[in-house]
Protein backbone atom coordinates (compact mmCIF):
# COMPACT_ATOMS: atom_id res chain seq x y z
CA UNK A 1 0.00 0.00 0.00
CA UNK A 2 1.13 2.99 -0.96
CA UNK A 3 3.01 5.57 1.67
CA UNK A 4 5.01 8.51 -0.07
CA UNK A 5 5.80 12.15 0.46
CA UNK A 6 5.53 14.79 -2.17
CA UNK A 7 7.89 17.78 -1.91
CA UNK A 8 5.64 20.67 -2.17
CA UNK A 9 7.88 23.70 -1.43
CA UNK A 10 11.74 23.31 -0.09
CA UNK A 11 12.67 26.50 0.49
CA UNK A 12 13.06 28.72 3.57
CA UNK A 13 10.87 31.84 4.05
CA UNK A 14 11.82 33.62 0.63
CA UNK A 15 10.32 31.88 -2.75
CA UNK A 16 12.73 31.60 -5.35
CA UNK A 17 11.81 30.34 -9.31
CA UNK A 18 12.98 26.59 -8.25
CA UNK A 19 11.71 26.21 -4.52
CA UNK A 20 8.52 27.61 -2.75
CA UNK A 21 8.06 27.46 0.83
CA UNK A 22 7.20 24.99 2.89
CA UNK A 23 4.13 22.44 2.26
CA UNK A 24 4.54 18.38 1.76
CA UNK A 25 1.73 16.07 0.86
CA UNK A 26 1.96 12.73 2.44
CA UNK A 27 -0.37 9.89 0.74
CA UNK A 28 -1.12 7.10 3.37
CA UNK A 29 -3.19 4.09 3.18
CA UNK A 30 -5.90 6.03 1.16
CA UNK A 31 -5.14 9.25 3.32
CA UNK A 32 -3.63 12.24 1.74
CA UNK A 33 -2.06 14.59 4.64
CA UNK A 34 -0.94 17.78 4.12
CA UNK A 35 1.81 19.18 6.06
CA UNK A 36 2.25 22.88 6.05
CA UNK A 37 0.76 25.30 3.43
CA UNK A 38 3.02 28.24 2.30
CA UNK A 39 2.08 30.62 0.16
CA UNK A 40 1.52 29.09 -3.49
CA UNK A 41 0.70 25.49 -2.26
CA UNK A 42 -2.39 25.20 -4.42
CA UNK A 43 -0.50 26.52 -7.28
CA UNK A 44 2.13 23.80 -6.76
CA UNK A 45 -0.18 21.15 -5.89
CA UNK A 46 -2.22 21.93 -9.17
CA UNK A 47 1.49 22.06 -11.11
CA UNK A 48 2.32 18.36 -9.60
CA UNK A 49 -1.27 17.09 -10.38
CA UNK A 50 -2.38 16.12 -6.93
CA UNK A 51 -5.57 16.71 -6.03
CA UNK A 52 -7.00 19.64 -3.91
CA UNK A 53 -10.29 18.03 -2.63
CA UNK A 54 -8.31 14.60 -1.44
CA UNK A 55 -6.71 16.44 1.32
CA UNK A 56 -8.28 15.13 4.41
CA UNK A 57 -5.90 16.12 7.34
CA UNK A 58 -4.12 19.48 7.75
CA UNK A 59 -1.47 19.59 9.87
CA UNK A 60 0.45 23.04 10.84
CA UNK A 61 3.57 23.05 12.46
CA UNK A 62 3.88 27.42 13.59
CA UNK A 63 2.61 30.13 12.59
CA UNK A 64 5.85 32.09 10.79
CA UNK A 65 4.04 32.54 7.22
CA UNK A 66 6.44 30.67 5.44
CA UNK A 67 4.21 27.56 6.81
CA UNK A 68 0.73 28.81 6.92
CA UNK A 69 0.16 31.77 4.15
CA UNK A 70 -1.54 29.71 1.74
CA UNK A 71 -4.02 28.21 3.60
CA UNK A 72 -6.86 31.02 3.75
CA UNK A 73 -6.51 30.85 -0.41
CA UNK A 74 -6.81 26.97 -0.16
CA UNK A 75 -9.63 26.16 1.90
CA UNK A 76 -11.80 29.15 0.04
CA UNK A 77 -10.61 27.12 -3.26
CA UNK A 78 -12.29 23.99 -1.44
CA UNK A 79 -15.01 26.25 -0.90
CA UNK A 80 -15.54 27.37 -4.38
CA UNK A 81 -14.57 23.69 -5.86
CA UNK A 82 -18.00 22.71 -3.84
CA UNK A 83 -16.13 20.34 -1.11
CA UNK A 84 -18.40 18.99 0.77
CA UNK A 85 -16.03 16.50 2.89
CA UNK A 86 -15.17 17.10 6.30
CA UNK A 87 -11.70 18.64 6.53
CA UNK A 88 -9.87 18.54 9.77
CA UNK A 89 -7.01 21.57 10.83
CA UNK A 90 -4.72 20.83 13.20
CA UNK A 91 -2.40 23.88 14.36
CA UNK A 92 -0.86 26.08 16.69
CA UNK A 93 -3.21 28.21 19.58
CA UNK A 94 -4.34 30.95 17.58
CA UNK A 95 -4.62 29.67 14.20
CA UNK A 96 -8.55 29.56 13.87
CA UNK A 97 -8.38 33.23 14.92
CA UNK A 98 -6.57 34.36 11.72
CA UNK A 99 -8.49 31.90 9.51
CA UNK A 100 -12.22 33.18 11.15
CA UNK A 101 -11.29 37.10 10.88
CA UNK A 102 -10.48 36.11 7.22
CA UNK A 103 -13.67 34.81 6.49
CA UNK A 104 -15.30 36.94 8.53
CA UNK A 105 -14.55 40.13 6.73
CA UNK A 106 -14.64 38.58 3.21
CA UNK A 107 -18.35 36.90 4.29
CA UNK A 108 -17.28 33.39 3.90
CA UNK A 109 -19.24 30.60 5.09
CA UNK A 110 -17.09 27.44 4.26
CA UNK A 111 -19.74 25.08 2.51
CA UNK A 112 -17.83 22.27 4.42
CA UNK A 113 -17.18 21.05 7.85
CA UNK A 114 -13.84 22.50 8.83
CA UNK A 115 -12.66 21.41 12.21
CA UNK A 116 -9.75 23.12 14.17
CA UNK A 117 -7.73 20.87 16.62
CA UNK A 118 -5.56 22.85 18.65
CA UNK A 119 -1.96 21.54 19.16
CA UNK A 120 -0.51 23.51 22.13
CA UNK A 121 0.96 20.57 24.31
CA UNK A 122 4.66 20.93 25.35
CA UNK A 123 4.78 17.65 25.29
CA UNK A 124 4.62 14.33 22.94
CA UNK A 125 1.24 13.46 22.23
CA UNK A 126 -0.86 11.51 19.86
CA UNK A 127 -3.40 13.79 17.77
CA UNK A 128 -4.81 11.90 15.66
CA UNK A 129 -5.75 7.84 15.50
CA UNK A 130 -8.40 6.79 12.26
CA UNK A 131 -7.98 3.27 12.81
CA UNK A 132 -5.23 3.24 10.00
CA UNK A 133 -3.01 5.62 10.64
CA UNK A 134 -1.30 7.72 13.90
CA UNK A 135 0.04 10.95 14.05
CA UNK A 136 1.75 12.28 17.12
CA UNK A 137 3.49 16.04 17.43
CA UNK A 138 6.17 17.24 19.50
CA UNK A 139 7.78 19.68 20.52
CA UNK A 140 10.68 21.63 18.35
CA UNK A 141 13.57 24.10 19.36
CA UNK A 142 12.57 27.29 17.38
CA UNK A 143 11.99 31.28 18.04
CA UNK A 144 8.05 30.77 18.58
CA UNK A 145 6.02 27.65 19.11
CA UNK A 146 6.89 25.09 17.18
CA UNK A 147 5.61 21.12 16.74
CA UNK A 148 7.43 18.04 14.70
CA UNK A 149 4.69 15.64 13.40
CA UNK A 150 5.57 12.00 13.30
CA UNK A 151 3.27 10.01 11.19
CA UNK A 152 3.40 5.81 11.80
CA UNK A 153 1.02 2.88 9.77
CA UNK A 154 -0.80 1.26 12.41
CA UNK A 155 -0.12 -2.90 12.48
CA UNK A 156 -2.35 -4.74 9.61
CA UNK A 157 -3.77 -8.70 11.14
CA UNK A 158 -2.29 -11.32 8.95
CA UNK A 159 -3.44 -12.26 5.85
CA UNK A 160 -4.87 -15.64 5.05
CA UNK A 161 -3.09 -17.63 2.11
CA UNK A 162 -5.36 -17.95 -0.85
CA UNK A 163 -4.34 -20.74 -2.31
CA UNK A 164 -5.50 -21.89 1.55
CA UNK A 165 -8.63 -19.70 1.36
CA UNK A 166 -9.45 -21.23 -2.20
CA UNK A 167 -9.29 -24.89 -1.23
CA UNK A 168 -11.38 -24.81 1.97
CA UNK A 169 -14.84 -24.23 2.66
CA UNK A 170 -13.71 -21.45 5.63
CA UNK A 171 -17.01 -19.69 7.66
CA UNK A 172 -16.83 -16.21 7.88
CA UNK A 173 -16.51 -16.03 11.43
CA UNK A 174 -13.49 -18.09 11.14
CA UNK A 175 -11.29 -15.56 8.33
CA UNK A 176 -11.51 -12.81 11.73
CA UNK A 177 -10.17 -15.56 14.55
CA UNK A 178 -7.27 -16.46 11.79
CA UNK A 179 -6.03 -13.03 11.03
CA UNK A 180 -6.00 -12.12 14.72
CA UNK A 181 -3.36 -14.97 15.00
CA UNK A 182 -5.78 -18.16 15.93
CA UNK A 183 -5.17 -21.84 14.26
CA UNK A 184 -8.18 -23.12 12.57
CA UNK A 185 -9.84 -26.37 12.96
CA UNK A 186 -12.39 -27.52 10.17
CA UNK A 187 -15.13 -29.66 10.22
CA UNK A 188 -13.40 -33.32 10.25
CA UNK A 189 -11.49 -31.56 13.32
CA UNK A 190 -8.25 -31.38 11.34
CA UNK A 191 -5.64 -28.07 13.18
CA UNK A 192 -4.00 -26.01 10.82
CA UNK A 193 -1.38 -24.20 12.21
CA UNK A 194 -1.82 -20.63 12.02
CA UNK A 195 1.87 -19.53 10.63
CA UNK A 196 1.31 -22.74 8.10
CA UNK A 197 -1.92 -20.74 6.34
CA UNK A 198 -1.39 -16.68 6.69
CA UNK A 199 1.13 -14.40 5.61
CA UNK A 200 2.98 -11.84 8.08
CA UNK A 201 1.27 -8.36 8.19
CA UNK A 202 3.20 -5.70 5.83
CA UNK A 203 6.03 -4.08 7.86
CA UNK A 204 4.72 -0.97 9.80
CA UNK A 205 6.24 2.23 7.97
CA UNK A 206 6.74 5.81 9.80
CA UNK A 207 7.52 9.55 8.63
CA UNK A 208 8.84 12.42 10.82
CA UNK A 209 8.71 15.85 9.82
CA UNK A 210 10.87 18.11 11.54
CA UNK A 211 10.84 22.17 10.85
CA UNK A 212 11.75 24.48 11.62
CA UNK A 213 14.13 23.75 14.54
CA UNK A 214 17.36 23.93 15.54
CA UNK A 215 19.58 21.09 16.96
CA UNK A 216 17.33 19.57 19.26
CA UNK A 217 18.61 15.99 20.63
CA UNK A 218 15.31 15.81 22.84
CA UNK A 219 13.15 14.92 19.39
CA UNK A 220 15.63 11.43 19.31
CA UNK A 221 13.42 9.35 21.18
CA UNK A 222 9.93 9.91 19.62
CA UNK A 223 11.48 9.30 16.22
CA UNK A 224 13.76 6.58 16.99
CA UNK A 225 14.25 4.14 14.18
CA UNK A 226 12.10 6.21 11.95
CA UNK A 227 11.82 4.93 8.18
CA UNK A 228 11.97 8.23 6.92
CA UNK A 229 13.29 11.85 8.68
CA UNK A 230 12.76 15.26 6.80
CA UNK A 231 14.78 17.66 9.20
CA UNK A 232 15.12 21.53 8.10
CA UNK A 233 18.31 22.26 6.97
CA UNK A 234 18.20 25.79 6.39
CA UNK A 235 22.16 26.77 5.80
CA UNK A 236 25.57 24.97 6.05
CA UNK A 237 27.40 24.62 9.07
CA UNK A 238 29.78 27.53 7.65
CA UNK A 239 26.78 29.65 8.78
CA UNK A 240 25.90 28.16 11.97
CA UNK A 241 25.62 31.25 13.79
CA UNK A 242 23.61 32.36 11.70
CA UNK A 243 21.42 29.15 12.47
CA UNK A 244 21.57 29.28 15.56
CA UNK A 245 20.58 32.93 16.28
CA UNK A 246 17.82 32.23 14.15
CA UNK A 247 16.91 29.12 15.77
CA UNK A 248 17.23 26.89 12.61
CA UNK A 249 19.54 23.86 11.69
CA UNK A 250 22.92 23.15 9.68
CA UNK A 251 22.97 20.66 7.26
CA UNK A 252 25.15 18.82 9.89
CA UNK A 253 23.12 19.47 12.92
CA UNK A 254 20.46 17.41 10.54
CA UNK A 255 22.38 14.65 9.29
CA UNK A 256 23.77 14.21 13.27
CA UNK A 257 20.33 14.20 14.59
CA UNK A 258 19.44 11.32 11.41
CA UNK A 259 21.95 9.28 12.59
CA UNK A 260 21.28 9.29 16.19
CA UNK A 261 17.91 9.00 15.93
CA UNK A 262 18.93 5.41 13.49
CA UNK A 263 16.27 7.33 10.60
CA UNK A 264 16.62 4.79 7.46
CA UNK A 265 16.66 7.70 5.56
CA UNK A 266 17.02 11.33 5.44
CA UNK A 267 15.19 14.30 3.27
CA UNK A 268 16.80 17.82 4.03
CA UNK A 269 15.34 21.05 2.72
CA UNK A 270 13.64 24.07 3.76
CA UNK A 271 16.92 25.86 2.39
CA UNK A 272 17.69 29.47 2.28
CA UNK A 273 17.33 30.94 -0.66
CA UNK A 274 20.97 32.28 -0.70
CA UNK A 275 21.92 28.31 -2.09
CA UNK A 276 21.15 27.85 -5.86
CA UNK A 277 23.17 24.65 -5.54
CA UNK A 278 23.28 21.85 -3.36
CA UNK A 279 26.36 20.18 -3.91
CA UNK A 280 27.74 21.70 -1.13
CA UNK A 281 24.63 20.34 1.07
CA UNK A 282 24.34 17.08 0.13
CA UNK A 283 28.25 16.73 0.36
CA UNK A 284 28.04 18.15 4.26
CA UNK A 285 25.07 15.28 4.82
CA UNK A 286 26.76 12.93 3.25
CA UNK A 287 29.51 12.93 5.64
CA UNK A 288 27.78 11.73 8.50
CA UNK A 289 24.42 10.11 6.95
CA UNK A 290 25.09 8.62 4.03
CA UNK A 291 21.47 7.90 3.02
CA UNK A 292 20.55 11.50 2.28
CA UNK A 293 18.67 13.15 -0.43
CA UNK A 294 18.08 16.79 -0.84
CA UNK A 295 14.49 17.91 -1.15
CA UNK A 296 13.16 19.77 -4.61
CA UNK A 297 10.02 20.36 -5.15
CA UNK A 298 8.20 18.24 -7.12
CA UNK A 299 9.60 15.56 -5.73
CA UNK A 300 8.04 12.01 -4.24
CA UNK A 301 9.72 10.13 -2.25
CA UNK A 302 8.17 6.43 -1.38
CA UNK A 303 8.48 5.80 2.68
ZN1 LIG B 1 10.28 28.23 7.94
ZN1 LIG C 1 9.93 29.30 11.44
Amino acid sequence: MKFSVTILGSGAAIPTIERKPTAQLVSVRECAILLDCAEGTQIQIITFRKRLHKIKYIFITHLHGDHYFGLIGMLTSMHLLGRQKELTLFGPPGLKEIIDIQLHHSKTTLIYPLIFKTVDADVTELLLDDGRITVTSFPLKHSIPTWGFLIREKPLSRGIRKDFAGNHDIPIPEFERIKNGHDYIDDKGIVYKNEDITIAPPRVRSYAYCTDTAYFEDIIPVIKGVDVLYHEATFTHELADNAHEKLHSTVLEAATIAKKAGAGKLIIGHFSARYRETEALLKEAVDIFPNTIVAEDGMEIDI
